[in-house]
């Protein structure tokens, strides 16, 4: 494991407990073996985050093992597209899977023998009903199921049909192989599921070599048996699947392929975060209907676009430490994550300058022609990050916002005949300013007191409540910087509000917030445009941005705004 979050989680929760207590009793031997079971078929969000910081960070912090195995037992969705970006987006988040890569499809031979013992066992039979017949039989929530006219069939017959479906010898859907359990359980999950069907598809890995693919309840359980794990975690939904996990499990441990313990699924709270939506299905739809650029579009809440925007993988482990680990469900505020994100750039992004919404001030007793170095400091604090230099000349840019005509009182910025500090500069004094005829002022005139120059010995004997920013213009590069915003106008988009008819349907496409990107074009000091991509900064007095990954050039740089300094949201945008 990398990065400096690699240091034990102190908190504790209640999967660290059982974890305890069976290294207390010897279940395991002192073992922990934990996996992250992504299926293939889109990238990483940021609830897999949650997910990614259990399972590694108590392998981590147990001295055990998590194993990256891909759940890649549904071909038709699935690509290898997707593998490549989970292990680089896992490899982001600072982890190592080290030998323990694995596949779901490596055990498709292991998966078809043992659901030939379960047929030999009497646990499992082909059924051949249509599609409408089993959901027909499958019985409701209040009613129980009816067993298939095939339920009974012999072993024989049962081995014979499932070795020709193998075989290639039936279209899709004219059989599936089930396990025999209970059509009147109460848990619809135990009546009869399904183990395998019939699918003549293509596989990212295993070709066509095969034309039956096993359900995820039943290959699920076997992988993690068949990895040794000792605590296979997973999200509430599966809590009424624990049972089937178990069954299966149970029995072919009799059958003498695993031996006990087995595995135990332990069920904790998925992330759910507002202003967002966390699940592949949706996030399909944003990339297909266009609604932004790509997986890895800033605004995505996909790791990919997380990373583009100049999120840090130590500020997810910040937050997943934050959010902690229980069986409630909970709903997330996202300053949450934003905050987390700020706190973890605060320490680590250097300050540069940037002038946003640039207007002109010239400096009007400075010689044409010479310039200067002043010297800004790269973390305020962190002294042994150092200073670097950045030019003063007659011609600076200063931000739109920081003159004002005429100003409210207790405006301590630059207004007609007001002093301001050059921030790491001179202080200046406003002697005028010229207006075009739209009455928008178009430059700003000053002169320089020059015994005031910051860091020299005097130069704080005045002192002046305004301080701004500013760049040279002479040596300033124009940049685009891409104004990110949360992708989603309303907290939970899509859901029934007040006021909504009693039929009315919401699609949470609806609620997109149509002012979740713009570009701006603003100026820079020189170091920016040299910048590395994905170097990420503070930009004094505005935000963190990050050197964008794909777009950013040193003769055309391209800037993300990550976050704001300050969460702006909650008073109307920022
Ligand atoms: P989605 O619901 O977005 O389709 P998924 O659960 O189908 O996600 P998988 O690839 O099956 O995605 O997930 C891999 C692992 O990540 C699983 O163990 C799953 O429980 C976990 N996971 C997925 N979403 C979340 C979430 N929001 N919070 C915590 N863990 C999650
Ligand atoms: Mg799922």
């Amino acid at each position: 494991m990398s990065l400096d979050h690699a240091a034990p989680t102190p908190a504790t929760h209640f999967i660290r407990a059982i974890i305890d207590a069976d290294n207390a009793s010897g279940k395991w031997g002192g073992r922990v073996e934990t996996r992250f079971p992504p299926e293939p078929n889109g990238y990483l969000h940021f609830g897999h985050a949650k997910s990614i910081f259990l399972n590694f960070g108590l392998a981590r912090d147990y001295g055990g093992a998590c194993h990256m195995r891909f759940d890649d037992t549904n071909p038709v969705k699935e690509d290898q597209e997707y593998v490549d970006a989970i292990l680089e987006d896992v490899r982001w988040l600072g982890f190592d899977w080290g030998e323990h890569l694995y596949y779901a499809s490596d055990y498709f031979d292991k998966l078809y023998a043992f659901a030939e013992t379960l047929i030999r066992g009497g646990h499992a039979y082909v059924d051949s009903q249509t599609a409408d017949e089993m959901r027909a039989n499958r019985g409701t929530l209040t009613e129980p199921g009816k067993d298939s006219p095939f339920r009974n069939r012999s072993v024989e017959e049962n081995l014979d049909l499932f070795r020709r479906m193998k075989a290639g010898e039936f279209p899709d859907g004219a059989h599936i192989l089930r396990a025999k359990i209970d059509m009147a359980s109460p848990n619809i999950n135990l009546r009869d599921p399904a183990i395998y069907r019939i699918r003549h598809a293509h596989h990212h890995r295993t070709g066509e070599t095969w034309c039956i693919y096993p359900m995820y309840d039943y290959a699920h359980c076997v992988s993690d048996a068949l990895e040794n794990i000792t605590h296979s975690l997973c999200t509430l939904e599966f809590e009424d699947h624990r049972p089937l996990y178990e069954w299966f499990l149970e029995r072919l441990a009799d059958a003498g392929h695993f031996t006990r313990p087995l595995p135990q699924q332990i069920e904790f709270s998925r992330l759910n975060l507002n202003y967002t939506v966390l699940s592949k299905r949706k996030l399909i739809q944003l990339v297909e209907g266009g609604h932004v650029e790509g997986w890895d579009d800033p605004r995505m809440p996909t790791l990919k676009g997380a990373r583009r925007r100049g999120y840090t993988p130590e500020g997810f482990k910040l937050f997943t430490d934050r959010i902690g680990i229980s069986k409630s469900d909970s709903l997330i505020d996202m300053v949450v994550l934003e905050d987390c994100m700020r706190e973890d750039l605060n320490e680590r992004a250097e300050r540069r300058i940037a002038v946003l919404d640039p207007l002109k001030l010239v400096l009007v007793n400075y010689p044409e022609g010479q310039s200067e170095d002043c010297f800004a400091p790269n973390h305020p604090q962190k002294p042994e990050l150092g200073k670097r230099a950045v030019p003063l000349s007659r011609t600076l840019w200063i931000e739109r916002e920081d003159f004002m005509e005429n100003p409210p009182k207790g405006y301590f910025r630059l207004k007609p005949d007001g002093e301001v500090r050059l921030r790491y500069g001179y202080i200046i004094k406003c002697t005028g300013f010229d207006k075009d005829p739209n009455g928008n002022v178009t430059c700003v005139y000053a002169e320089v007191d020059f015994d005031t120059k910051s860091g020299t010995p005097g130069a704080d004997a005045r002192k002046v409540k305004g301080n701004i920013h500013w760049l040279s213009a002479a040596h300033a590069v124009e940049a685009e910087i891409r104004m990110y915003d949360r992708l989603f106008a309303h907290p939970a988009p899509g859901a029934r509000r007040e006021g909504d008819a009693p039929d009315a349907e919401r699609d949470f496409l609806d609620d997109l917030n149509p002012h979740s990107k713009s570009s701006i074009r603003a100026m820079l000091e020189p170091a920016l445009a040299q910048a590395l991509p994905e170097t990420r900064f503070q930009f004094e007095r505005h935000g963190y941005f990050v050197a964008d990954q794909k777009d950013h050039r040193t003769e055309r740089p391209v800037y993300n705004r990550t976050v704001t300094l300050r969460d702006s949201w909650a008073k109307g945008g920022a």
